[in-house]
């Protein structure tokens, strides 16, 4: 067979949208091209622009392919024994407590199973934890909380099916576009439903909302107090749900009612404009189908819980749960974090959304005839890495994540993998930072090379299957893991392959379950490989009476608190731990970018990810800018440490705010790693950091040179203080600065391809240099530095790589950066037909367009995945008004 075609998941957020991947073998090397599953129930054919170009990421470039111990290249063999004897020995002299695994989202469920089940089950700790904690623990707390057990009570469906949605601490547009999507393509069909977003920031979500509400950070729980006040006046409450189906009810309008005060009094500490706040109550008190959709700026706070608490409160208030169209619906960031919660990948539960208790401690064990047990919750994120740099905790396996980056207080972190005794990384890249400071890099196979099952945010279970294979030497996670177990003298990890996993995991949800927990997966007798591979997506629980699954929970009333009702929390809401200063002024808020997922190492493959925002930058608000201009560049920084990242100027963050994407890592920019600046606060409950809340100050870096560097190849570039590489098609570029004048001849010298014939341009007296190298006929290299941000279009340039020959005109108008004529189409808004800005205001004003559809029309801008949208209707209002 030439070609074929396979039905997965992708790699990315949580949403947990299905592709269709046709593999193409015909030219001797793989070629993919990928599509959405017209039949999955997350996007029913749509993809965003990560994951229709998720094809462009699948080359070994920069990728793991051998097990190194200190550097050194080893055998398969070499390197398990090494891992399991390390653990074996320390946990020996130190106990089991003294190791821990830090696991990811990123993992399949077989993956986290077997991690699981080796850490509590054999070595006889809970000490393993996921990155989820980074991103949604607060949101399982809350609904453990009241609900009794960790249950997304909605689907994707009840978005459709709501006259109301509540988008609160969500970027949408950009986090989750597909569940964006599926929310304007309603609003399109039913201009009549509302949309609300509760943000500080004006995002690319706001374009599609009846009414932005742009809160004051960290002010959730006192909005949703005041809403409970509101609901409870004008007599909106359903007694009847209240009074047979939750307990608590009284004590939480109490606290409320004494916290909140009246709507001028929450509007005021809200900094919300007052009759805006009277309209997001009363089209609450309005509307019986109402969905609030929540993500990390609830999440990622020091009152975490008590926020999704206080939304939850709300539905429970009103019944507005268990019904088409209504729901307290949590999105997850990554693309398996429900797996990891599912299986036990959080180190305060136990396994298959079992907890800590005699009776469930005494099931699994039994289930896993295991020889020990974990009887008590594990250290969570922050407080491992902690333990790891106080020496509490002695080696650590880091799995398919990169803590150096993502945790909070990212420098103290990397200092306490350096500290351990053994810190075992497994990843498909060789080069992250977390990679470099290991003792053992294990290479992992990755999308595309593994097969398994993730959960997405609605708690469907989709299949990811394998279509290509990986590098020789690397494996998948499970197998890594059990290896070492065995080789520890563990059994139980007899597995050959991962349908044999996924079999007994979805056994133990069913082990002496009479229906009391919520997690249930029941499969056939005959379950095999074949069934597993025909696998198509269904909702959890999957019981013997639903066996295409339960997309909607708690249509009954019933919860699963040992009463059987929901409980609602009395919310004293809280101020963020982190205070400005007058030394740190700002609050520095941190998120995700439209194009960029987590920290890179897979978008950073894929060039035309780039062409929307290609380097880290902060936005500022104008008021508070000064006379800094936009594209300067600026140290941002507080007593924990300082990055350098380019300046936005804009309106969208509020005064007194800073953004700054969370992605960047120091593999693609100098001096990027925003998470250093954030303290490792955490909500006491959840364990989640405040990663929204870092206080921080900023200055001018005091760039004296500005430039960019393209090249055909990637170069040293540590000549200058400040860098950030950009993938191009044929060429990768660099964003360059310093703070003193370069030495050009120098410069030249170190810059210089073999072979290269170089033309140059000197003007001291303006501070302008600019070089290009040609290497038989072609453009190599092509260097310019100024006195400022202020440089030619790179677009015209980066083009010239293509070509096979330059020819003389084109030679002589390299130094200029622009042919004469040539238009600069601005920066890239439409990725994946690469339709600049410029292009689109001059179309908008000279062909008279009105809408995004003409702009479809004229330029095709915006008729692919769609993920331009939001910023195409913010450029048509911009310009027409
Ligand atoms: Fe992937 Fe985009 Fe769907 Fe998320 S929304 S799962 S990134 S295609």
């Amino acid at each position: 067979m030439t070609t074929e075609t396979i039905k997965t998941t992708c790699p990315y957020c949580g949403v947990g949208c299905g592709m269709e991947i046709t593999v193409d073998h015909r030219l001797g090397e793989i070629a993919v091209a990928v599509q959405g599953d017209k039949q999955h129930p997350a996007n029913y054919g749509r993809l965003c622009v990560k994951g229709s170009s998720a094809g462009e990421t699948i080359d070994f470039y920069g990728r793991l392919t051998t097990p190194m111990i200190n550097g050194q290249a080893v055998d398969i063999d070499t390197a398990l024994d090494h891992v399991a004897e390390r653990f074996r020995a320390i946990i020996e002299e130190h106990g089991p407590d003294c190791v821990a695994f830090y696991v990811s989202g990123q993992l399949l469920t077989e993956d986290y199973y077997v991690a699981n089940k080796l850490m509590k089950g054999y070595i006889g700790s809970a000490n393993i934890d996921t990155n989820s904690r980074l991103c949604m623990s607060s949101a399982v707390a809350g609904y453990k909380r009241a609900f009794g057990s960790d249950t997304v009570p909605c689907s994707y469906e009840d978005l459709e099916l709501a006259d109301l949605i509540v988008l609160v601490g969500s970027n949408t547009a950009w986090a989750h576009p597909i569940v964006y999507q599926r929310i304007a393509a309603v609003k399109k069909a039913r201009p009549e439903m509302k949309v609300v977003v509760i943000d500080p920031r004006r995002t690319a979500t706001c374009d599609l909302a009846d009414l932005h509400l742009p809160i004051a950070p960290g002010m959730d729980a006192l909005l949703y107090n005041g809403l409970l006040v509101a609901l409870a006046d004008v007599g909106k409450l359903d007694q009847a749900f209240i009074d047979n189906h939750t307990e608590g009810f009284d004590a939480a309008l109490a606290k409320a009612r004494e916290t909140a005060g009246d709507l001028d009094s929450v509007a005021q500490r809200c900094g919300l404009e007052r009759n805006a706040l009277a309209q997001f109550y009363q089209w609450v008190i309005d509307t019986d189908r109402t969905v609030t959709l929540y993500s990390q700026g609830i999440n990622q706070s020091t009152s975490g819980v008590d926020k999704s608490n206080a939304i939850i409160n709300t539905h429970l208030a009103t019944g507005r749960i268990g019904k088409p169209g209504t729901g307290p619906f949590s999105i997850t960031g990554q693309p398996n974090a429900m797996g990891g919660r599912e299986v036990g990948g959080l180190a305060n539960m136990l396994a298959a959304h079992m907890d800590f208790d005699e009776a469930s401690i005494d099931r699994v064990q039994r289930f896993w005839n295991s020889p020990t047990i974990a009887r008590a919750p594990g250290k969570k994120a922050v407080d491992m890495f902690r333990a790891l740099h106080d020496g509490e905790i002695k080696a650590i396996w880091i799995m398919n994540t990169n803590p150096v980056d993502s945790m909070p207080d990212a420098d103290f972190v990397r200092e306490a993998i350096e500290k351990a005794e053994l810190a075992v990384v497994s990843d498909c890249m060789a080069s992250t930072d977390t990679t470099v400071v290991a003792d053992v890099v294990l290479p992992a196979l990755t999308w595309g090379e593994i097969d398994g099952v993730v959960t997405n945010s609605d708690r469907t279970i989709s299949r990811q299957r394998k279509f290509m294979e990986g590098p020789e030497l690397a494996r998948p996670d499970w197998w890594w893991i059990s290896q070492v177990a065995r080789r520890m003298g563990f059994d139980g990890f007899d597995y050959d392959h991962p349908w044999q996993i996924f079999r007994e995991y979805a056994a133990q949800t069913c082990f002496e379950n009479d229906g009391s927990r919520d997690l249930m997966i029941h499969l056939p007798e005959d379950f095999d490989q074949d069934a597993y591979d025909a696998w198509i997506p269904k909702p959890w629980p999957i019981t013997p009476e639903r066996p295409e699954g339960t997309p909607r929970m708690f249509t009954n009333g019933r919860f699963f608190t040992p009463s059987g009702r929901a409980r609602f929390i009395a919310i004293e809401p809280r101020a963020p731990q982190n205070q400005p200063t007058e030394q740190y002024p700002f609050r520095l808020n941190t998120g995700r970018l439209r194009d960029q997922w987590h920290t890179m190492t897979r978008t950073g493959k894929a060039a035309r990810l780039f062409s929307h925002r290609g380097e880290p930058f902060v936005s500022i608000h104008p008021n508070d800018a000064g006379d800094l201009k936009n594209g300067e560049l600026v140290r941002v920084f507080n007593d924990r440490g300082e990055i350098v990242v380019r300046a936005e100027i804009t309106d969208t963050v509020r005064p007194g705010q800073l953004f700054v994407p969370m992605h960047w890592t120091e593999q693609f920019a100098s001096n990027p790693r925003v998470d250093k600046l954030v303290p490792p606060y955490t909500d006491p409950i959840s364990g989640q950091p405040e990663l929204k809340h870092a206080v921080s100050n900023f200055e001018r870096w005091g760039a004296r040179q500005y430039g960019f560097l393209l090249s055909r190849e990637e170069v040293d570039v540590s000549a200058f203080g400040y860098w950030a590489k950009i993938l191009g098609k044929h060429f990768v570029r660099y964003e360059v600065a310093n703070r003193e004048e370069t030495d050009f001849d120098a410069l030249l010298e170190q810059l210089a391809p073999e072979g290269g014939t170089l033309i140059e341009l000197r003007d001291p007296a303006a501070g302008i240099w600019r070089a290009a190298w040609l290497v038989d006929g072609r453009l190599s290299r092509v260097l310019f530095l100024g006195p400022s941000p202020d440089l030619p279009t790179r677009q015209w340039l980066g083009e010239r790589f293509a070509d096979l020959e330059l020819e003389g005109a084109t030679r002589r108008s390299l130094l200029a950066g622009q042919a004469s004529g040539a238009k600069d189409v601005g920066p890239i808004i439409c990725t994946c037909f690469g339709v600049g800005l410029n292009t689109i205001v001059e179309a908008i004003h000279e062909q008279k367009l009105t809408s995004v559809e003409e702009i479809g029309k004229a330029l095709r801008a915006g008729t692919n995945c769609g993920s331009c949208i939001p910023e195409l209707t913010e450029i048509l209002a911009r310009e027409i008004g």
